[in-house]
This record gives C-alpha cells, sequence and structure tokens, in this order.
C-alpha cells in the first residue's frame, strides 16, 4: 500500500527515561541529521530521542551497511585492519587472564573478521548476525569453522551459562534496550566468565575534538557512552570487576581515506583526502595504531570460572 511506504515520524520512539539512572528530565545536546540526540544531566549518557522506527533502521541497515569493498585491493586493506584490530582485543582478554581455549559467542559479528581470530587463537567459536548479508559472508570467512546462527539474541535464549566470553564490538550503541541487553548476555556466560564491550566513547579525543561533528554521530546510534555510563550500565547488569581501555584500531591512511569517503564529515574528510594524496604509497598501506573513537570494556559475570 502506498500509505505504508511513505514515510512518517509518528512511529519513531520516544524513550523516557535513561536506561542508565533512570532520569526522566533531558538536556539538549546535538542534532544528527532529522534526529535530535539528548543528554542525560545526572550520568551523562546522550541519547537519540525520539529514536528511529523500526523501519528508519531497516532502511539503514542494507547489503552496503558492513563496510565491503568491491575493489579487491580495497577490500584486503579493510581485512588487514579489521584482522589487527581483532587481534588487539583478543590480547586484551590474553592479558586479563581469560584462556583462548574457552567457548566464545561475538554477537553481531559481521563479517566474522573477529571470530576468525578468535578461531585461530583456539576458541571454540559462535556468531550471531542480524543481517543474512553478513551472516552469509561470516561463514564465507569462517571456512567451515564454528557456528554462524542469523537473527536476534532469543535464538540463543536456551543456552544458559554456555559461553566463556561473550564479544560486542559496535553493537551496544545501536540497540533499543541497553540494560536488559547486558542482563541476556550475562544468563549467556558462565559463572566467572567474560564480557568484552566495543563502544564509541563520548570521552574520546575525537568526540572532545570533533564536537557535534565528530563521526560516531549517525542516525543508527541509539545511545553514546562513556567509561562512567558503560561502567555503571554493566555494573546495573550484574557485571562486576570492570576494567576499561582506550579503543585502539589498526588503520592505515589508505583506510582512514576511503572510511571519511563514504562517510563524509565537513573539514575531516577534505583534510584527509589530502594527507592522503601527500603521503606515498608504502607509507599510506602502512598498519598503525590510533587510539580513535572508542572505548573497550572488559567486565565479569560473578562466579568461579569451572
Ligand atoms: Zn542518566
Amino acid at each position: 500500500m502506498p500509505a505504508a511506504a511513505a514515510t512518517t515520524t509518528s512511529d519513531r520512539i520516544h524513550i523516557s527515561a535513561c536506561p542508565v539512572c533512570g532520569t526522566r528530565d533531558f538536556r539538549p545536546f546535538v542534532t544528527v541529521g532529522p534526529y535530535s540526540v539528548v543528554r542525560c544531566p545526572s550520568c551523562r549518557l546522550a541519547i537519540t530521542n525520539p529514536q528511529p522506527s523500526d523501519r528508519e533502521l531497516g532502511e539503514i541497515y542494507g547489503p552496503d551497511y558492513v563496510l565491503v569493498e568491491n575493489d579487491p585491493v580495497g577490500e584486503a586493506m579493510v581485512l588487514r585492519s579489521k584482522r589487527a584490530t581483532a587481534d588487539h582485543y583478543l590480547d586484551l582478554l590474553a592479558a586479563a587472564g581469560v584462556p583462548s581455549t574457552g567457548k566464545l559467542l561475538e554477537i553481531g559479528c559481521g563479517a566474522g573478521n573477529v571470530l576468525r581470530q578468535a578461531a585461530a587463537r583456539g576458541f571454540d567459536i559462535t556468531g550471531l548476525e542480524y543481517s543474512p548479508y553478513a551472516a552469509e559472508r561470516a561463514r564465507k570467512t569462517l571456512e567451515g569453522r564454528g557456528r554462524i546462527l542469523h537473527g536476534e539474541i532469543g535464538v540463543l535464549a536456551a543456552e544458559r551459562d554456555a559461553y566463556d566470553v561473550v564479544v560486542l564490538c559496535d553493537v551496544i550503541e545501536h540497540v533499543r534496550h541497553p540494560a536488559d541487553f547486558l542482563r541476556d548476555l550475562h544468563r549467556l556466560l558462565k559463572p566467572g566468565g567474560t564480557l568484552l564491550v566495543v563502544t564509541p566513547s563520548l570521552d574520546s579525543w575525537s568526540a572532545r575534538v570533533l564536537g557535534s561533528r565528530w563521526m560516531e554521530f549517525k542516525a543508527e546510534h541509539l545511545y553514546y557512552f562513556s567509561p562512567s555510563t558503560i561502567s555503571r550500565q554493566l555494573t546495573g547488569a550484574g557485571y562486576e570487576r570492570i576494567a576499561l581501555h582506550s579503543g585502539t584500531k589498526k588503520l592505515c591512511l589508505d583506510y582512514i581515506a576511503a572510511h571519511f569517503k563514504k562517510y563524509p564529515v565537513s573539514v575531516v574528510t577534505p583534510l584527509v583526502s589530502f594527507l592522503h594524496a601527500l603521503t606515498p604509497a608504502p607509507l599510506s598501506n602502512r598498519l598503525f595504531s590510533i587510539v580513535a573513537s572508542g572505548l573497550v570494556a572488559l567486565a565479569r559475570k560473578p562466579g568461579a570460572p569451572a
């Protein structure tokens, strides 16, 4: 029916209480396209409010949503960067004393690059992916190793106390009900199991420098955390021993230039293009560590590991 296809804003979802602290009185913060982002005056969580409707989100999460280049050189560059970043997250788990022999679940596994690196270290891997396109791609990446499920978290409801590690990379900011979601993951973890959360941070240098032009302000990001708000959200969902790290990504200038070409940011995109054009190929292709826009939180489910 034509009426159903028309864009309306009436089915957008209003958030009445802060999911971290319960405060009901928000302050204006920034505008992201047609959406307003407000800030909780008590805990400083930023909330897209009202939030895009399910249909609006469905239009955003199309086949192109996961950054995949058609040019094979571009794809190799993206893969190299994503796998090096995945190794960094796995190194953080190892440094926290988590053995790489257990069962690891990644929610929102995308094209499966974190799972691939985890399988190479010895983890028994499971991935859950909402996008059927990305799930299919993850199966190709893993070449028969582990298990890739397609759907939402409800498909794992029967697997209580099943996982040693749950990984959540750039997912929690997309979730409508983060507190409920973290409690669902808590049930999936074994006692003593570890959750690793990667999410953009409002306290990152890029957020502070870029202000309202921060590249993480996107219509599909429903919440914007910081070390303090993610810690409170995790504690409230039953986790303990929370450890926070700056989100380090392994990038090269070629990757950064491709990213800002796909997601233009005024001033930043022309500046990055200019630097990229000046940099000789061997240098622009070299991976380096950059503390970019995110945070990494490790949290434990109480109880002794089996
Ligand atoms: Zn709050």
